[in-house]
């Protein structure tokens, strides 16, 4: 693998070299099994052990609480845009969401399906460049939870830090920046996160779950949305996306053998530090978001001619970097890390 690009596509993503590697090496015969990932039964010995570690390795990376459920399920960050209302609902009228950019417009929209919204704070008139200030937010002490977007993927707005909601279920959409730096799990009601930003391949989602928000869905939700009937069978109520989940316990294997999360964080910075440095230090290259909320995860920016941006994507492309391009519904340029 010598010609591969740097891929600055925000998800599906790049993957460690290594984990690629280690993938190729066990696709035809997984550890002496016989036969590869791909043909074993989801309930054999042998993918069960899979399964089993890719979630041991995710509890020590994040110190996750052991009143916590981790999930594997399908349906992306977007099933769970339905799968929270629905399991989270019970006898509330109203769901409280912050919006800050374009995902969060996206679980509000789905959310809405299933009772009524109430919009804590929201920056669109703002374009989405910023996080409305805490003072500002107006939260429902009785609705059912607050839900926000840790990192916006498209906008490039990133939570610093974890709200403060006093008693309220706190759920957030990490899917572009778990793993990014260190969180307390014991926070939040739910964490959910799409694999394909920072966990590995599509076509796998991961729910961190607090115990006892489980067992109280709708009962129009969609068996397979259940947080219940998931957890009470090991996220195998249907069978699971075997392979995505070995990629996925690669991709974490990978990350503790890094250093973990604070290994992780601290590249992190130091790309997102490089890459705002060059920005604002040129006439050339603009990024609009306030300072105090960019993302680390994803750098939106803007050239002073927008007519050379396809000759910057070109010319880039012929040094390797790729996928550079603004997400299709606000145009622009942006590396994701
Ligand atoms: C990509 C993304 C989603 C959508 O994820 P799917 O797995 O495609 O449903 C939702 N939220 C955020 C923050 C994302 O970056």
């Amino acid at each position: 693998m010598v010609s591969r690009f740097y891929n600055f596509g925000p998800g599906p993503a790049t993957v460690p070299e290594p984990v690629l590697n280690k993938a190729r090496e066990d696709l035809p015969e997984w550890h002496s099994s016989g036969m590869s990932v791909i043909e074993m039964s989801h309930r054999g010995k042998d993918f069960v052990g899979i399964a089993e570690h890719a979630e041991a390795i995710l509890r020590e990376l994040l110190a996750i609480p052991s009143s916590y459920r981790v999930l594997f399920l399908q349906g992306g960050a977007t099933g769970q845009f339905a799968a929270v209302p629905l399991n989270l609902k019970r006898d509330k009228a109203k769901f409280a969401y912050l919006s800050t950019g374009l995902w969060s417009e996206k679980a509000i929209a789905e959310a809405k399906r299933y009772g009524e919204v109430q919009i804590v704070a929201s920056s669109k008139e703002r374009g989405y460049t910023a996080i409305p200030s805490r003072s500002d937010w107006n939260i429902d002490p009785d609705a059912a939870y607050l839900h926000y977007t840790a990192n916006e993927t498209i906008g490039g707005v990133e939570f610093q830090s974890i709200p403060e909601v006093e008693s309220l279920t706190l759920v957030a959409d990490m899917s572009s920046n778990i793993l990014s730096r260190p969180v307390d799990v014991s926070r939040f009601g739910v964490i959910y996160a799409g694999a394909q930003k920072n966990l590995g391949p599509a076509g796998i989602t991961l729910v961190i779950v607090r115990e006892d928000l489980i067992g109280h869905a709708h009962p129009f939700t969609p068996s397979i949305l259940d947080y219940k009937l998931q957890a009470d069978n090991g996220s195998m109520l249907n069978t699971p996306p075997t392979y995505n989940w070995y990629l996925l316990g690669l991709v974490l294997e990978w990350i503790k053998e890094q250093g973990g999360i604070p290994a992780i964080e601290a590249r992190n910075i130091r790309k997102a530090d490089k890459l705002y440095a060059a920005i604002d230090a040129s006439s050339f290259y603009s990024n609009p978001v306030d300072p105090a909320v960019r993302s680390r995860m994803n750098v939106p920016f803007l050239l002073a001619k927008t007519d050379l941006e396809k000759a910057f994507l070109a010319e880039a492309k012929a040094h390797g970097l790729v996928n550079l391009e603004g997400h299709r519904s606000v145009g622009g340029l942006r590396a994701s890390t």
